[in-house]
């Protein structure tokens, strides 16, 4: 299976183009726009084959420094009927990196917005532009001696809002990323800024604390959309805890997995469990530490009795949880013990290891241990080179959402093996755990530059889909490739969720100008032509 990204035009001519790309220089600058190949490549999904990049690569890239430039930008590309594709950071890798949903859209970068606009420490909060990155953010509550925490995700590159936007997961308290987001400012696709919540009300200072103001919420419009470009976003932080645990619960059998992940619902829901704790098998943290050829120097799949013996050395288990807790030290030791009871109760060779600290976690000490404590680090790049290739390999996510049930997990991973294991390739499920559900993050390995493997995963990933969805589960986020075919299974009441998001579209772009196809959602006059979801 080839890809089924689009090329298409909207106005179909060259010249249109060219004035438009002129435009968009005079608003600029000469030197922030470019349309050279090294920068259009490197504005594309960096996993992709080589093969693949006619149809990933975007028409150019533009390089905005303020908002008002973002303005300009969208006046100019409804005048020349261009499009623009918002990045902030643009490291959404796994699920199509910068890469456009269509090749002649002109990835706007936003990365030189970058500014700190605020550091509110009475009430737990901060400001920030698009560029702003994880590791910013921790440097600049550096400068208040961390009395405020952050969430971030595994890797610390990414963009404070733009993986907020994109329903990005991190791992403390505040790990539901887009739920600690609180009042947005946004360019409109005709050019006019909309601030959502309490900015409607000029000067209020309650805009980054109160997310809701009288009517509807629309944040969430602007979230995993195409409605309009986000130029600045309040974010929660978390005071700094007096005790901070990391720990680890490793059970020794597979079976052990439905009542593991039935305890930890339980103690998740009352409390005693806190944060975002993962689920995963050895393998996951195996491929951090170790290369492929160190456990198993032959082709294929590691075999099950060599993952276990590595397993046993690294003191993990068949299945384990990784878990923060934060507070007094008093109220996390009776957690803890509570935790650590009713594992050994419950599960024959269930075993509890903590580690405790007061303050944030040593920058030396594992990645585990910072992601739950809002540390930023590039730890888990070290994953790519696992199967020892002369380039880092890549991967390409499934990533569905599932009840927080033993039984529910146990059916996600074997539909997960059905699907990937005739693959031939390496591939890891973890479960994210939130309140009452678990975000499965099943991650393919995608070895550097064999489109082979490329388009059967392609192809294996878009059929799991839709056999995902005939029993109940959707994903969360998905590569820009598959965009199409998520968005086409919510299709209660005939789609009814999908044909309300174009009307939303219609009404607020109407010329498409924005991110068309993005989230399955397009245009329409891509609907009426039958281009899009080709
Ligand atoms: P990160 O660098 O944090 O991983 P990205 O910049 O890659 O995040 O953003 C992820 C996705 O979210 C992008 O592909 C884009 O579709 C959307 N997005 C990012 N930033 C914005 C923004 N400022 N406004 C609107 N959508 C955005």
């Amino acid at each position: 299976m080839k890809p089924t990204k689009v090329a298409f035009s909207q106005q179909d001519s060259a010249a249109e183009t060219s004035s438009g790309l002129a435009a968009l220089r005079a608003i600029v600058g000469a030197q922030h726009v470019s349309t050279s190949y090294e920068d259009r490549l490197a504005a594309s999904d960096p996993y992709a084959p080589a093969e693949w990049e006619e149809q990933m690569l975007p028409l150019a890239v533009v390089h905005p420094g303020s908002t008002e430039e973002v303005q300009a930008l969208v006046r100019a590309a409804n005048e020349h009927g261009l499009n623009l594709w918002p990045v902030s950071r643009g490291k959404n890798n796994g699920y199509g990196g910068q890469s456009p949903r269509s090749s002649t859209s002109v990835v706007v970068h936003l990365g030189r917005m970058n500014q700190i606009l605020e550091i509110n420490e009475e009430l737990a909060y901060a400001v920030v532009e698009p560029g702003v990155s994880f590791f910013d953010l921790y440097e600049a509550l550096g400068e208040i001696d961390h009395r405020l925490w952050m969430d971030c995700p595994d890797l610390g590159w990414g963009s404070v809002l733009g993986n907020a936007l994109e329903h990005g997961i991190g791992y403390t308290n505040y790990g539901d990323r887009a739920s600690s987001i609180c009042g947005m400012e946004v360019v409109l696709p005709t050019g006019e800024i909309l601030r959502t919540g309490m900015g409607a009300l000029p000067d209020s200072p309650t805009w980054h604390a109160a997310k809701r103001t009288y009517g509807p919420s629309v944040d969430e419009l602007f979230m995993q959309s195409n409605l309009g470009i986000v130029t600045r976003v309040g974010v929660w932080l978390m005071p700094a805890p007096e005790c901070y645990a990391h720990g680890i619960i490793t059970v020794p059998e597979d079976a052990h997995l439905e009542p593991l992940v039935d305890l930890c619902r339980k103690f998740v829901l009352d409390g005693t469990l806190e944060g975002q704790p993962v689920l995963f098998p050895p393998m996951a943290a195996m491929t951090m530490m170790m290369k492929k050829k160190d456990i198993h120097p032959e082709d294929g799949p590691i075999p099950a009795e060599v993952i276990a013996a590595m397993a046993k050395a690294f003191g993990l288990g068949t299945w384990n949880v990784k878990f923060p807790m934060y507070g007094r030290e008093a109220e996390v030791d009776l957690r803890l013990e509570t935790l650590r009871r009713a594992v050994e109760e419950t599960i024959p060779g269930g075993a509890v290891v903590v580690q405790k600290y007061r303050g944030l976690p040593p920058l030396n000490s594992s990645q585990s241990e910072k992601v739950h404590a809002g540390v930023p680090s590039l730890d888990m790049l070290e994953m790519l080179n696992f199967l020892g290739g002369d380039q880092p390999d890549g991967h390409m996510m499934f990533s569905p959402i599932l009840p927080f049930t033993g039984r529910h997990a146990r059916e996600v991973l074997d539909l997960v093996d059905k699907a990937l294991s005739k693959l031939g390739i390496e591939y890891g499920t973890n479960f994210v755990m939130h309140g009452r559900y678990l975000t499965g993050l099943c991650l393919p390995y995608l070895p550097k530059g064999d489109v082979a493997v490329a388009e059967r995963l392609l192809k294996a990933l878009q059929a799991l889909i839709v056999t995902a969805a005939e029993q109940g589960y959707a994903e969360y986020r998905t590569h820009v490739l598959l965009s199409d075919v998520v968005a086409d299974q919510l299709d209660f009441n005939n789609h009814v969720l999908m044909r309300t998001l174009e009307s939303i579209k219609d009404a607020l772009d109407p010329r498409g100008i924005l991110a068309p196809g993005r989230a399955g959602i397009w245009p329409s006059h891509l609907r009426e032509t039958g281009i899009a979801r080709s």
